[in-house]
């Protein structure tokens, strides 16, 4: 289902306030699985949106279109008023140059399962890395700034460990710093937690809440569900590539309505 000259009507008001995020009707296929099915998604400025969903639901597929790590088969979607993925010529949109896609993935930051570090760089290091490479700030600009990063997820101290030395809750705090050294608008959580052994979870769930208190605009893609409930504004529950039930938490989990997020819920607890 590859459109070549999609229409721009669905583009959101420019200036005022316009979703930081807006996806209308996003599929995607892999080898002719359907994997997305017509997504739909708002997220505000400041808000905190959580994904939830059975494994295999689509949620990661999502969250790696919005970041154009997948491109899309269908649908559009609109990060700060910009159609991500197409650039406008003419009356057509065409998809953009790899340079361009780079440029609207720059303020996005993405924390992944895996923390992916640079293994042979210190934790420091990593966060420096891309304000130099990508946006060409100074060392002495990007070490200030990191290790001001650092000490916002508690590793004021670690600033010198190499990735091997830090526990895995360590590691994944490092890679939240070194998305945040970018200044991102929106940062986007690939199940953050689920490959820490247990004791680790809380850390890093406290440094994403407190990120959320300070008012990051966030998607997180989560089995949490406590923090789902305490954290999000908006939950979003996805089953076999559709959205099945969203809303608040207190309705979502809490109360929900269809059959589908009665069952995972219950397989959750
Ligand atoms: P979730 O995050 O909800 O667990 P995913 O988005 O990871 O779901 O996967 C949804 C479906 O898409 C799965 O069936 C998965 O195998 C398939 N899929 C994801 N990425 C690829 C890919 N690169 N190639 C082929 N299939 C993929």
């Amino acid at each position: 289902m590859t459109e070549t000259t999609p229409s721009t009507s669905a583009r959101p008001r420019a200036g005022g306030e316009h979703p930081l995020v807006r996806a209308v009707n996003v599929m995607k296929s892999f080898h002719g699985n359907e994997v997305l099915k017509g997504i739909d998604l708002d997220v505000h400025r400041g808000e905190v949106v959580c994904l939830l969903g059975p494994s295999g639901s689509g949620k990661t597929t999502f969250l790696r279109c919005i970041n154009q790590l997948e491109s899309i088969d269908g649908g559009r979607i609109w990060v700060d008023g910009d159609l991500v993925g197409y650039r406008a010529e003419g009356e057509h949109l065409h998809h953009l140059t790899d340079k361009q896609v780079a440029a609207q993935r720059r303020d996005i930051g993405m924390v992944f399962q895996r923390f992916n570090l640079f293994p042979h760089k210190t934790a420091i290091e990593n966060v420096m890395e891309a304000p130099i490479q990508v946006k060409g700030v100074d060392k002495k600009t990007a070490r200030q700034h990191a290790e001001e990063l650092l000490a916002q997820v508690g590793l004021a101290d670690k600033s010198g460990a190499y990735p091997g030395a830090l526990s895995g809750g360590q590691q994944q705090r490092v890679a939240i710093a070194r998305a945040l050294a970018m200044d991102p608008k929106l940062m986007l959580f690939d199940e953050p937690t689920s490959a820490l052994d247990p004791e680790l979870v809380g850390e890093v769930l406290r440094v994403m809440r407190d990120l959320a208190s300070a008012g990051m605009t966030m998607i997180v893609v989560t089995h949490e569900m406590g923090f789902a409930r305490e954290v999000a504004d908006h939950v979003v529950f996805m089953d076999a590539g559709v959205v099945c039930e969203e809303g608040t938490p207190k309705d979502v989990i809490g109360n929900p309505q269809q059959d589908r997020t009665k069952s995972f819920l219950k397989r959750m607890r």
